[in-house]
């Protein structure tokens, strides 16, 4: 069996093609523009990346930009000041703050300093608190990206194993709480479970998000399975030149899998689209306006 490639850039473009549908009709019908306010604090060169294509991916669905670049030695008053002016400004719908932050400043702190109305990532405990109990709060754009793929996937997730490798805030434990509430029976593994591979042999659905290159090797997936694989990692190719490398070893999962997101193409597109998502409903809720169905 060759599993089928799950295409996370074409799902994603659709996704962000139908938010750009909803920003237009809200100019259209209510006068309202999105607006997505982005804090990088510092010059770490990764997260300049990431803020950049999410500017722009922000741009291209015609939402406004509000870019913010506080320098690397901000202190945390000074910051938290910039998060309640974000707070209290009507046209920002939406606040991301890039991680990691510096180490004089309480990444927590800040987190649950933005209003969760426009905590577009989702990481506010106020969020994280409603996606555990069911309520529609704004949910973390990474696993919310996996769910929409499995939701194309499987014609219904309800009763399916669902394992979750990996229990980060940013990803596996929300992963677990939206596969919970999809009615999978979950199993959410890390770094201390005892053998991680019998566990995630059990997995309909097989979640990985550990950050270490390719470590789920095809013996660890059950036959037909569905494998999203959420990691991200550099190495270097058989060339010598930098590759980029999930956390699943493709090949081999390939032969196994009923079906596989690649990495890159795979997760990675839908996170973005995900974020713009979140800032067209978070405008629209904060305004009573009916959300649309993305
Ligand atoms: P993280 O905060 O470092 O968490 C990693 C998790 O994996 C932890 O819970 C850890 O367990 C577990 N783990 C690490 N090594 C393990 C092992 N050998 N066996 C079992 N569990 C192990 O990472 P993250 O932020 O969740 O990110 C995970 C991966 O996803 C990274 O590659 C990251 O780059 C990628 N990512 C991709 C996107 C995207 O848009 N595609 C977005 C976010 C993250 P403990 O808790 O026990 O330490």
């Amino acid at each position: 069996m060759v599993a089928r490639l799950i295409d996370g850039k074409a799902r994603a473009a659709a996704l962000r093609a139908r938010v750009s549908e909803a920003a237009q009709r809200l100019k259209r019908e209510h006068g309202v523009v999105p607006g997505l306010a982005t804090v990088l604090v510092g010059e770490d060169p990764a997260s300049q990346v990431y803020v950049r294509s999410k500017h722009k991916a922000a741009l291209d669905a015609g939402f406004r930009n509000f870019e913010h670049r506080p320098r690397a030695g901000i202190s945390e008053p000074e910051l938290l000041g910039l998060i309640r002016e974000l707070n209290a400004d009507p046209e920002v719908d939406g606040v991301l703050v890039q991680l990691p932050l510096p180490r004089q400043i309480d990444a927590r702190a800040v987190i649950d300093a933005l209003d969760p109305a426009k905590d577009v990532d989702g990481f506010h405990a106020r969020n994280v608190g409603d996606l555990w109990s069911g309520e529609a709060g704004l949910v973390p754009c990474t696993p919310f990206g996996c769910l929409l793929l499995l939701r194309d996937e499987r014609a219904s997730l309800a009763g399916l194993e669902a394992v979750v490798l990996g229990r980060s805030t940013i990803v596996g434990k929300p992963m677990a709480a939206l596969l919970l509430a999809a009615d999978c029976t979950i199993t959410l593994a890390h770094s201390k479970t005892r053998d991680l591979a019998a566990v995630a042999r059990r997995a309909d659905i097989l979640v990985a998000a550990v950050g270490r290159a390719e470590m789920v090797k095809g013996s660890w997936i059950k036959p037909g399975a569905t494998v999203i694989d959420v990691g991200i990692n550099r190495t270097a190719g058989a060339d010598g030149k930098p590759k980029l490398v999930g956390d699943v070893a493709f090949a081999e999962a390939q032969e196994i899998a009923g079906a596989i997101t690649p990495v890159p193409g795979g997760v990675g597109p839908m996170t973005i689209a995900c974020l713009l998502r979140n800032t067209v409903v978070a405008a629209c809720r904060r305004r009573g306006i009916t959300e649309p169905e993305l």
